[in-house]
């Protein structure tokens, strides 16, 4: 390990056991100061084993509080807000103090290093600014050091027109994004770019994506995991690319049965429930994610003794299920990824009729592609078994030229429901 926090992320799994006891009454107290909280939680625990008889907190818990039910300090201390979008119309809010933004930048310029990003180098943002949290933590982070061109969610032509002049060695960009920007690069664009790494979170990400960046493109990709209702970003992709290092310095991180609520052991998935340990203002206690990982056991090579998740592949909240088959974007992807080699684009269409749900799949390929027949027959009959044995569902696949799917600008909406 070249760079990072030498004290804190070698600390023996013991040491840091006894700082996240100190810290977590430190956040119990803190809660105790919200509306939300106040006389809901004990004073102190004696234990990191008792956290698991704390309540969780969910995404409707926030809801339901909004604006001011979680913040633990006078609303002068705020230096920043943040939200996060959903359905219902109401935003879920976070809120952070100068301290909190500092330990953010931290856990950035950590991550960035990890990555291989060095001083110097040029960075472009394409990460929404805005409410989202995304591009506020990746840039802050290695602003110092780097040069940052931040073009936030300006429109593929402009992006591109500056990706091609000032040639970045690092993207931040939501994976979907990126994946998209990739198949609106000329063959000629390609060959002549600097990119090297790119730095993705936001939304889940498909192994064989991550495969095809780096074998078609030449370009790392690197998995950031967090979500704004925790504060941000929490565990991140080193070297190794062989699961997400936990911030535990910053974090505490179970893995509960979604259905029971009951801890399941380490290395069995489950559903990731995260408390913040550092944070003065937005003090959240046992928040559920929603998302499915696993702690992956065992020490990562890197030297660093921070635990790892896998990435996130599966958010319960994405799942479909069509005639009793559960089903993720995520999987599609993957099938998608295992035939198609290079960056692609897809929509996922639910349809209904007569009580029976079906899947039609939109896949974006190359013109030379779609105007061979026989290997587009070739592909259609691998993806459809790929498919039939992996998903055990035998979706129809509707291929379309590159660019007929709608652009895509910060997270990638992969799902429509025609009925
Ligand atoms: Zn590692």
């Amino acid at each position: 390990m070249e760079q990072g926090n030498q004290k804190i992320d070698c600390m023996s799994q013991d040491q840091l056991k006894e700082l996240q006891l100190k810290l977590f009454n430190q956040q119990l107290k803190r809660a105790g100061e919200t509306k939300s909280y106040h006389g809901k939680l004990p004073n102190e625990i004696a234990n990191l084993s008792e956290v698991k008889n704390l309540p969780f907190t969910t995404k409707e818990d926030l809801r339901q509080n909004f604006p001011y039910g979680f913040l633990a300090v006078p609303q002068e201390k705020i230096a920043r807000f943040n939200a996060s979008s959903g359905t219902t119309g109401i935003p879920t809010l976070a809120y952070f103090t100068q301290t909190d933004l500092s330990f953010l930048d931290k856990r950035s310029k950590e991550q960035s290093l990890a990555a291989g990003v060095k001083e110097g180098d040029i960075i472009q943002c394409m990460m929404g600014y805005g409410l989202f949290t995304g591009a506020w933590y990746h840039v802050r982070g290695i602003q110092n050091i780097a040069t940052i061109i931040p073009t936030g969610a300006c429109g593929t032509a402009k992006q591109i027109l500056l990706f091609n002049s000032l040639r970045p060695k690092v993207v931040f960009s939501t994976p979907g994004y990126l994946q998209y920007f990739l198949t609106q690069l000329s063959d000629e664009d390609v060959k002549k770019m600097a990119l090297k790494i790119a730095i993705v979170g936001g939304e889940p990400v498909s192994q064989y994506f991550k495969k095809i960046a780096k074998e078609k493109y030449g370009v790392d990709v690197y998995d950031s995991y967090g979500l704004t209702e925790t504060g941000g970003p929490f565990a991140f992709d080193c070297e190794r690319h062989e699961g997400l290092h936990l911030f535990e310095d910053q974090f505490y991180v179970e893995i509960i049965d979604p259905d029971t609520g009951l801890l399941v052991p380490d290395g069995e998935y489950g559903e990731l429930v995260v408390t913040p340990l550092r944070q003065e203002a937005f003090p959240v206690i046992r928040y559920r994610t929603r998302d499915i990982t696993r702690i992956i056991p065992g020490q990562c090579l890197c030297g660093r003794t921070y635990r790892r998740i896998e990435p996130i592949t599966h958010r319960i909240d994405d799942m479909m299920i069509i005639n009793g088959v559960n089903v993720f974007p995520s999987q599609i992807e993957e099938c998608i990824y295992k035939h198609v080699s290079t960056a692609t684009n897809y929509l996922v269409h639910v349809t209904e009729k007569e009580g029976l749900k079906k899947l039609l799949i939109d896949v974006e390929l190359p013109i030379e592609l779609l105007d061979n027949s026989d290997k587009l027959k070739k592909l259609e009959k691998e993806l459809l078994d790929t498919m039939k044995a992996y998903i055990t569902v035998t979706p129809k696949l509707n291929f379309v030229p590159l660019g007929t799917l709608p652009e895509i600008q910060g997270k990638a909406k992969r799902v429509t429901k025609d009925y």
